[in-house]
């Protein structure tokens, strides 16, 4: 929490747009079809910067407290149980408007629905199988990325 209570990349740029750090998940069924790096590329050409990043494998009960706010809808077990079924990259991504930018390049929730070019059309399975987590809010990055990250592994 220290970490991110500190951090104020704006301080003395106050002409440009904002500068905002988002949390990332490459979620199992990516990771599972080697797809870490197609994915990380598309963060990249979007401009968005990869200032922390590591691959673990989440318990149930983290990936339950994680996902928490859906613990009320029909698909919560099943996203529980797809997010600990393999190995997962989670990352802090920074850049200009990085909370929206990173939604744009994830595109829809479901594949069926997302823009050409996006993650989600290019790579996601399914409305649950869909390759990546993203931030929705700038709570929310600041709560995710605490849940997973130290402030000395945040390294921009
Ligand atoms: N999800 C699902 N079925 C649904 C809606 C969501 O399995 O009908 C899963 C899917 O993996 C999604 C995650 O739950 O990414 C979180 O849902 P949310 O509505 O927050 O979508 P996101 O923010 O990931 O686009
Ligand atoms: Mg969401």
């Amino acid at each position: 929490m220290l970490g991110q209570r500190q951090f104020n990349p704006n301080s003395e740029r106050p002409d440009k747009m904002a500068i905002q750090r988002t949390f990332s998940i490459i979620k199992p069924d990516a990771t599972k079809r080697n797809l870490t790096g197609a994915i990380v590329a598309k963060f990249e050409e979007a401009g968005l910067r990869i200032v922390a990043s590591k691959r673990i494998q989440l318990t149930l009960a983290q990936a339950q407290q994680f996902y928490g706010v859906h613990k009320d809808r029909p698909f919560f077990g099943e996203l529980c149980e797809f997010m600990v079924s393999e190995p997962i990259v989670v990352q802090v991504l920074e850049g200009e408007d990085a909370i929206a930018k990173n939604r744009e390049v994830m595109g829809a929730t479901n594949p069926a629905d997302a823009a050409p070019g996006t993650i989600r059309k290019e790579f996601a399975l399914s409305i649950g199988e869909n390759s990546v987590h993203g931030s929705d809010a700038p709570e929310t990055a600041a709560e995710e990325i605490a849940f997973f990250f130290s402030g000395l592994e945040l390294v921009g």
